[in-house]
């Protein structure tokens, strides 16, 4: 199920990339596909404060409030607030949470389609378009509700979620794993290999910086070197997905080379993966990309249920075409040697 509320529209400002056009051009292209005549629509519930607090400190949450009760403006160079903003994000947060509890009543699936997005917001300062970490505050919320050890967040935005990061660094319960642009060459700078996590934390940070230019081919090669692994030996009870589309060939803040059918792969793969989840969206900035991307990435969820025409490709006809060692870069060859010689004290990869 999808979980939306046309009140994301009231966090906007038109001349910003991060805008209302975003989750519009997502929902029309979802419901021109038909694919909600077989996806249910919930509204999100409001997160409370008290949601809030279990990651974000009450300076930051004051902050926040009283810098949209004067009316809003810019946070930093790239993030916004409206006077509306703080409400949003209450519901962007809530989305998360909604999210997560019909995943733990027995939903297949529930994406949060909310903003402002969330993953590079820490516990202390909002950035990167994001003003509060929703899926830090789902996370919580199961971990105070329900008595589980062992989460999982996956993010394949373009950007390395810096914010989960930092909330979660040493943190053995709640694992990271981002695969994103190369930070050297993209915001927010951090997100290399040797970032591990550390004390009781060490291992459960592993990030995969793939470089500019990157496509389908090495995405997928490198993520079923690591991923089953990982799922075989953390044994998640939860997965949490962070869906960024921002690594699409066609995004403007990307050097990535991705396209609908890895957003379809994965979606699939990660349901054949762990058989459930909650998926919170982060970035996209392409309009049509976007929406496009959402759609396949839905369709993969379902197992290619929805639209079964020859565009739409099941995963093994998308292995088929891409997976090829001989199709991988050396870049993402190093990346793998790197990324185990870090990890095998932690993982048997
Ligand atoms: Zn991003």
């Amino acid at each position: 199920m999808i979980i939306y509320s046309s009140d994301y529209n009231l966090h906007q400002d038109p001349n910003h990339i991060e805008n209302k056009d975003r989750t519009n051009s997502i929902m029309e292209n979802l419901s021109n596909q038909k694919i909600l005549d077989s996806v249910p629509i919930l509204n999100p519930e409001k997160a409370t404060t008290e949601d809030l607090l279990r990651v974000h400190s009450p300076s930051q949450l004051n902050y926040i409030q009283d810098f949209c009760a004067q009316g809003g403006g810019y946070l930093d160079f790239d993030t916004y607030a409206t006077s509306q903003s703080y409400d949003v994000a209450l519901l962007a947060a809530g989305g998360a949470i909604t999210a997560v509890k019909k995943v733990e009543n027995g939903e297949k699936w529930a994406y949060s389609v909310g903003r402002p997005p969330g993953h590079h917001a820490n516990r202390e300062k909002s950035m990167g378009f994001c003003l509060f970490n929703n899926t830090a505050i789902a996370v919580e919320y199961l971990r105070e509700l329900y008595p589980k050890k062992r989460f999982l967040i996956f993010d394949f935005d373009v950007h390395y979620g810096n914010g989960d990061a930092d909330i979660y660094y040493q943190d053995p319960q709640v694992m990271y794993i981002s695969i994103h642009q190369d930070p050297h060459t993209i915001f927010p700078g951090k997100g290399f290999i040797e970032e591990i996590g550390s004390g009781k934390g060490e291992g459960y940070n592993l990030n995969i910086p793939m470089s500019p230019g990157s496509d389908n081919s090495d995405y997928i090669w490198i993520l079923k070197q690591i991923l089953p692994t990982i799922f075989d030996e953390f044994r998640p009870e939860f997965l949490l997905v962070e869906s960024g589309f921002d690594g699409h060939s066609d995004d403007p803040l990307s050097q990535i080379n991705l396209d609908e059918d890895f957003f379809s792969w994965i979606g699939e793969y990660l349901m054949d993966l762990q058989g459930s989840m909650a998926v919170m969206l982060q970035g996209g900035y392409n309009l049509t990309a976007l929406a496009q991307s959402n759609t396949s990435f839905i369709n993969g969820l379902m197992q290619q249920k929805l639209l079964a025409t020859e565009k739409y490709k099941d995963r093994n006809k998308i292995e088929e075409n891409y997976l090829n060692r001989d199709k991988v870069s050396k870049n993402t060859l190093l990346t793998l040697k790197k990324i185990k010689d870090n990890f095998s004290p932690f993982f048997g990869l």
